[in-house]
C-alpha cells in the first residue's frame, strides 16, 4: 500500500497525516498551541511546535501501525516532496469527506473567509472578507473579554442573551467584519453582557455568510454546499447554513472538527492529488508562497 505522510505547521497546530493512495485516512496525529491569556505570539507558537513535532510523528506512525520505511511521499531528506497550499488542501479534504463532487465551499478558518467555487479550471473566489477573517474576529472578541485563544469556542458556549444590533456588511458577494468587533468591543466596555455579546455576534456574522453563500448558489447553479476551515466547528453555523440549502432543496455538509481545523491529513491528501498527476520537487528546490492565493494555485488533479 503506497503511502503519503502530510505536515501541517502553518499556524497553531502541529500536525502529522498519514493518508494512502487510495484515499484511506490512517493516521491523524496533531497538537495546537492554545493559551489561556493573550494569543497567538509566533515565537511561542515555533517553540510548541518543535517540542511537539517528534512526539507527534510518533503518534502518526503508530496510528497507522507503520515506519517511516513504508512512507512514500513528503518525508524529508531523499524522498520527493509535493509543496501544496495550504488552503486547497482544507477544500479537497472536504471533497473527500463530504464525497462532494462540484460544490460551493465556504472556507472560514482564523485567517480566511472565503466562498469558492471551482470554474474554468481554477478555484475562484467568488467572495471574501474585506478586512479580518472570521476566526481571527471572533478570536479578537475572545482576547479582549479575556477568554484566551482560540475565541471561537468559547464564544459559541457563552453564545445566548438578547440580540444587539451590530453592523452587518455584505457588500456585493464581500463580507467586512471589522466593524462589528470594534462595536462589540466597545459595547463590553461599557457593560454589555458578554452572552448578549457572544450571541449577537455569531448570529450577525454568519447571517451575513450565509446570504452570500446563497447568492454563490444562485449564480453558479451549483447543488451543494461544503463548510471547512476551523470555524466550521460551530454549531450555530452549520445550523443556519443547513437551514438555506433545505430550503433550496440542495446538499449541504460540514467537515467534522476533526478534519476541519489545520491537520496534516489534508496535507497529506492533497499531496497524493498533486503527486499522482505527476507533481514533485527535489528538496533542495523547495520554495515557500505564504500569500499565493486559491485562484493563482494550477490545478491538475480536477
Ligand atoms: P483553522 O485556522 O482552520 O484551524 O481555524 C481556527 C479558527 O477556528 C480559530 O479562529 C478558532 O477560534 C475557530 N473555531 C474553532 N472552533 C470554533 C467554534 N466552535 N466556533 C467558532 N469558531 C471556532
Ligand atoms: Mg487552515
Amino acid at each position: 500500500m503506497k503511502l503519503c505522510l502530510g505536515i501541517e505547521s502553518t499556524a497553531h497546530t502541529f500536525g502529522v497525516g498519514i493518508v494512502s493512495f487510495k484515499g484511506k485516512i490512517l493516521a491523524n496525529a496533531k497538537s495546537q498551541f492554545t493559551t489561556t491569556t493573550g494569543g497567538m505570539i509566533p515565537t511561542d507558537v515555533a517553540k510548541h511546535h518543535d517540542v511537539v513535532k517528534a512526539r507527534v510523528l510518533a503518534e502518526a506512525l503508530e496510528e497507522a501501525k507503520v515506519s517511516m520505511k513504508d512512507i512514500s511521499v513528503i518525508a524529508y531528506a531523499e524522498l520527493p516532496l509535493v509543496p501544496i497550499n495550504h488552503s486547497v488542501a482544507h477544500l479537497s479534504i472536504g471533497d473527500l469527506i463530504c464525497k462532494a463532487k462540484d460544490p460551493i465551499y465556504l472556507y472560514v478558518s482564523g485567517p480566511n473567509t472565503q466562498v469558492i467555487g471551482f470554474a474554468g479550471g481554477r478555484f475562484r473566489i467568488f467572495g471574501e472578507t474585506l478586512d479580518i477573517g472570521l476566526g481571527n474576529m471572533l478570536d479578537k472578541f475572545a482576547r479582549e473579554a479575556g477568554l484566551g485563544f482560540p475565541g471561537g469556542p468559547k464564544i459559541e458556549q457563552f453564545a445566548k442573551g438578547t440580540y444587539v444590533e451590530l453592523p452587518y456588511a455584505v457588500k456585493g458577494m464581500d463580507v467586512s467584519f471589522s466593524g462589528m468587533l470594534t462595536k462589540a468591543v466597545g459595547l463590553l466596555k461599557k457593560g454589555t453582557p458578554l452572552g448578549d455579546l457572544c450571541f449577537s455576534l455569531q448570529e450577525t456574522a454568519f447571517a451575513m455568510l450565509a446570504e452570500v453563500v446563497e447568492r454563490a448558489l444562485a449564480h453558479t447553479e451549483k447543488k451543494e454546499v461544503v463548510l471547512i476551515g476551523g470555524v466550521a466547528a460551530n454549531k450555530r453555523l452549520c445550523k443556519m447554513l443547513d437551514d438555506m440549502c433545505r430550503a433550496r432543496k440542495m446538499k449541504f455538509c460540514a467537515v467534522p472538527l476533526e478534519y476541519s481545523g489545520d491537520q496534516g491529513v489534508m496535507v497529506a491528501y492533497q499531496g497524493i492529488l498533486q503527486f499522482t498527476n505527476g507533481e514533485r520537487v527535489a528538496p533542495e528546490k523547495v520554495d515557500i508562497h505564504p500569500y499565493e492565493r486559491i485562484d493563482e494555485v494550477e490545478v491538475s488533479w480536477k
